[in-house]
């Protein structure tokens, strides 16, 4: 996780990234993030993690605090949270890894204005966050807290190789196979829900295949995928 002060205005919602930059080799290697902190907070924080054979995550990877990163101007992105469907008041937001960055920005942004009356708790968000193991999670006891202060946030995490993971005592299985159950229990239908998918590109074109065959429809289904998938 870091966290960059944009040293200038810099406005966003909720759910849209940045890009960020850094110089190597004379080069310059920009890639998206999507921004975890919220539009309150002064500084922007990313989430992300190092691909060993990956060109821009290394050198962000070696960066320390006080070094500069370059960050272009304006965020981007319609991941964001939507209140504009008046019947569809459940969010259902599915992610694996970093993908839980633009949801901490949700989370974050409906917690202070729910605090300071600005939201009145009418919409429920409901989290199904995974990763292999649980080490992996990155805001798992911030969500969690949030979530036991209020009436609106539940949260579920849940790792893929229990095997190695001893201690883990949670959920166990992949997000995409996991959909049905976690709809069900939180009551979570296409008439009454947005239903959010952010990370793995697997993860979210099974997760879109199962959400589809349940009803859900591109007016309620959002993706942002992080990665393409290495061709067959
Ligand atoms: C809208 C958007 C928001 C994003 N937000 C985030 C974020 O919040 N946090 C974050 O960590 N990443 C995020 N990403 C991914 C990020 O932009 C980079 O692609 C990623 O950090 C890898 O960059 P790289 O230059 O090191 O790897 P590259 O040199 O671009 O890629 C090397 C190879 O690794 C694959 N790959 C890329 N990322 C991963 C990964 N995480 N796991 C496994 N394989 C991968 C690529 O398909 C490629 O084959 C986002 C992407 C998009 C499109």
């Amino acid at each position: 996780m870091i966290r960059v002060d944009p040293g200038a205005e810099f406005s966003f919602l909720p759910g849209q990234y940045a890009t960020l930059g850094v110089e190597k080799d004379a080069r310059r290697l920009e890639r998206p993030y999507s921004i975890a902190s919220s539009p309150y907070e002064k500084e922007l924080e990313f989430f992300f993690e190092l691909v060993p054979e990956g060109q821009t995550t290394p050198p962000l990877y070696d960066l320390q605090p006080g070094d500069e990163v370059l960050l272009r101007k304006v965020a981007k992105g319609r991941f964001t949270f939507d209140t504009t469907q008046p019947e569809r008041t459940r969010h259902l937001m599915l992610s694996t890894v970093t993908g839980i960055a633009p949801f901490v920005s949700y989370a974050r942004t409906l917690f202070k204005d729910w605090k300071e009356g600005r939201f009145a708790g009418d919409h429920s968000l409901f989290l199904l966050t995974g990763a292999s193991r649980s080490w992996e999670f990155g805001y798992r006891e911030e969500l969690e807290k949030l979530a036991s202060e209020t009436p609106w946030l539940t949260c579920a995490f849940t790792v893929s190789r229990p095997w190695e993971d001893d201690d883990w005592k949670g959920e166990t299985g992949r997000v995409d196979d996991l959909i049905r159950k976690y709809a069900d229990q939180w009551g979570c239908t296409t008439a009454n829900s947005i239903a959010y998918l952010c990370g793995h590109p697997e993860m979210v074109e099974h997760g879109k295949g199962m959400l589809k065959r349940i009803g859900f429809q591109k007016e309620n289904l959002k993706e942002e995928v992080y990665w393409a998938p290495k061709a067959a």
